[in-house]
């Protein structure tokens, strides 16, 4: 990456946070939540912004958040170092609310917009961790999202595929021992690896 391009990469971020491409029918308004550097290593592919992230403008400041830092054994020290990791959603705005409960799917205008262009400026990034069935049907073509988490070793070592860390998984986690035996520590591994370095804290230590 040279200063030309890390110099685009700098004007398209800037670009798409001044973004109102879909303002009609964003409830709270366009707020465009990314991290991008051109020597991150380490991208993280998540769904949309919550409200909380919303308000914050800082991706994954909500309980999802602080479970998948748990899951990557990270603090937020390392997490939020975007010249290490980048953080790229499926829609970079709070997309609203289903008329059921539950947030609204990532707008779908987002990604075909900005999404490859953002990826081309970043040529370090040599994993991906996608989290949650947008991101991996974005991804990996639509499919059983516990099939394709099971299967975590077939996307090593550029992708590794998650579920998508709300509170809603923390059943699914019960249902799926081996997600904390068998996939959290290759998840670790992989991410302290290609940061080049160690893990900065275990899970179990009280997290910031
Ligand atoms: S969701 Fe994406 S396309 Fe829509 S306003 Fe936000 S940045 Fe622009």
């Amino acid at each position: 990456m040279n200063c030309e391009s890390a110099a685009l990469l700098t004007e398209l971020a800037a670009e798409v946070r001044a973004c109102r491409h879909c303002a009609a029918v964003l409830p709270l308004g366009p707020r465009p939540v990314i991290r991008v550097s051109a020597t991150a290593t380490v991208l993280i592919a998540g769904q949309a912004p919550g409200t909380k992230v919303h308000e914050t403008g800082i991706p994954w400041n909500d309980p999802s958040g602080d479970r998948l830092r748990r899951w990557l054994a990270l603090d937020r020290d390392v997490f939020y170092d975007e010249s290490r990791i980048a953080i790229l959603p499926m829609g970079f705005c709070y997309p609203g609310r289903l008329p059921k409960g539950g947030d609204a799917p990532p707008r779908p205008e987002c990604a075909p917009l900005w999404r490859d262009r953002l990826l081309r400026l970043m040529p370090s990034i040599t994993l991906t961790l996608l989290v949650g069935s947008y991101a991996l049907n974005d991804t990996l073509g639509r499919g059983p999202m516990t099939d394709r988490v099971r299967a975590f070793r077939r996307y090593l070592p550029d992708r590794f595929p998650l579920p998508h860390p709300s509170w809603r998984t923390t059943a699914w986690e019960r249902r799926n021992p081996w997600f904390e035996a068998e996939a959290l520590p290759a998840l670790r591994s992989a991410v302290a690896i290609t940061l080049n370095a160690s893990p900065l804290r275990s899970p179990r230590s009280p997290r910031r």
